[in-house]
């Protein structure tokens, strides 16, 4: 039966795109479980929504508390950590996945966990499964029970049907049969095992702590415990980690090019973590130069839309050389203060979240730094509020390319007719949110700020840039069903 019900996770933050998992494991360490209790808190920003934790301890077995919530309010009380005990951990922060979209019930709340006759074993999930609806009916009909409405619970079920003889074994087997974007963590009694789908959509990476090992969606998590960062999985890779034998990594997919998410770089991932051997800080710093030199415009300053519009708008400033200013503050104590909003306090919007600097924007030519629009409303709300602080012009310049497609690979996206790039062009979008200008980096500069100097149509590694270009790396199966329409091969 489902319980508690919660509202969405961001309540006043609808207009960004949202990833929707973090993901942490830990193994050969004294009390598992609080490292990953820290992993996922530095995970937070990957998901709002819910996380879990389960542990393995060889006296008392597998134990698990999945809560609503924050990490930090949970996940810190000695009480439940207590009840966490053993060497062994993995767990997750979730916003919403595959499942019902901001009702989720505790039974979505993940790592998942199946008995088996070799032993249990639980597994956590970054990403979504493209061929979940078909997968389901297939197990349903064969005669698996579902205990969630989420995607991810199907690897259990497959790996459950499986006929290998071992947990990572029948893993492989069942990550085989699913399509789509996964990085995933699982462990038995006494396995740490982490996989990336043979694309590398989603990223995962592999630390040292002490004498035990970790893996964990970004490397700001290793930070946070004091683990040295050893190296990203690769993609289509499995990495079996026991205290004993160390790591012991092997290929179960058929090698494809790799096609990373390259909106991690934009925004989902901390600024701090590295991906590709560069911080995202020094991408998005590079994202606002190439911005800056493709779509100059004389203004008196340049100000980010906080904070994830801070590094490309400095890098934009740099280039440029156009004063850098923190013309809009963010109010950081929002939490989840008024996660049940009553209209009136709804109606305020933005300004509970941000607020203009008036002293530093009146009567001046402002350029405004964003990572990326997607319906546009708190895009034309934060135009209003440089406007009526006295700024004499508005010029937006967004750090990514139009998204004007639909993730499908563990990204909250709206509906396409919902992206305002879907529906308009550059210059309509403009007129929509009444700007003097508005200008969005082109993909191919995206591709050489993320290193890419080759561009984008020549030779790998490449990236999945779906939401801009609408060209799906993996066929999203379940929803071609459903009537979505791809492109068309000439447009
Ligand atoms: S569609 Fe966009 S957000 Fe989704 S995986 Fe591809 S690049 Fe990332």
């Amino acid at each position: 039966m489902p319980s508690k019900q919660m509202p969405p996770a961001h309540p006043f933050d609808d207009d960004k795109l949202h990833e929707e998992c973090g993901i942490f494991g830990a193994v050969g360490v004294k009390d598992a479980a609080n490292f990953v209790a820290l992993g996922l808190h530095a995970l937070q920003h990957r998901g709002q929504e819910a996380g879990g934790i389960v542990a393995h301890d060889p006296e008392q077995g597998f134990n698990n508390a999945r809560r609503f919530g924050y990490v930090r309010d949970n996940f810190t009380s000695q009480k439940i950590m207590e009840t966490l005990p053993g060497p062994l951990a993995i767990g997750h922060v979730r916003y919403s996945t595959a499942g019902t979209k901001g009702q989720t019930a505790i039974r979505d709340v993940q790592p998942f966990f199946g008995e088996f006759s070799m032993g249990g074993a639980a597994i956590a999930h970054n990403g979504n499964i493209t061929n979940a609806n078909a997968l389901r009916r297939e197990l349903i009909e064969r005669g698996s029970i579902f205990q969630s409405s989420s995607d991810s619970e199907c690897i259990i079920h497959l790996m459950a049907r499986s006929l290998q003889r071992n947990i990572p074994e029948r893993m492989e087997d069942a990550l085989r049969r699913v399509e789509g974007a996964f990085s995933v963590v699982a462990m038995t009694r006494t396995k740490l095992i982490g996989v990336r789908d043979p694309l590398g959509v989603r990223p995962l990476v592999l630390g040292k702590v002490g004498d035990g090992w970790c893996l964990a969606s970004e490397t700001c998590a290793l930070d946070i415990i004091g683990a040295e960062f050893l190296r990203e999985i690769e993609p289509g890779e499995m990495v079996v980690i026991t205290a004993e034998r160390g790591v012991e990594s092997h290929f179960p997919f058929r090698p494809q090019p790799s096609k990373f998410c390259i909106f991690e770089h934009v925004y989902f991932s901390r600024p701090d973590s590295i991906l590709g051997g560069r911080s995202v800080y020094e991408t998005r710093e590079a994202i606002g130069r190439e911005l800056a030199k493709e779509s100059p415009v004389e203004a008196d300053l340049v100000c980010p839309v906080p904070d994830s519009g801070t590094p490309a708008a400095i890098g934009y400033s740099l280039q440029s050389g156009i004063p850098y200013a923190m013309g809009i503050i963010r109010n950081q104590y929002m939490g989840r203060t008024f996660i049940e909003p009553t209209e009136q306090i709804r109606n305020m919007g933005v300004r509970l979240k941000l607020n203009v600097n008036r002293a530093l924007i009146e009567g001046k030519r402002i350029i405004l730094v964003d990572d990326s629009v997607v319906r546009g409303t708190t895009s034309r709300k934060i135009k209003e509020m440089i406007l009526d602080a006295g700024a004499k012009e508005v010029h937006f310049r967004i750090a990514s390319p139009p998204t004007a497609w639909p993730c499908f690979y563990g990204v909250d996206t709206p509906q396409r007719d919902k992206l305002l790039a879907a529906t308009m062009t550059e210059e309509e979008m403009r007129d929509h949110l009444a700007v003097d200008s508005l200008k969005f980096i082109s993909l191919d500069g995206l591709y050489r700020a993320v290193g890419e100097a080759k561009g984008r149509d020549k030779g790998c590694p490449q990236y999945c840039d779906a939401c801009f270009s609408g060209e799906y790396p993996v066929q999203p199966a379940d929803m071609l069903e459903q009537g979505f329409e791809l492109k068309p091969a000439a447009e």
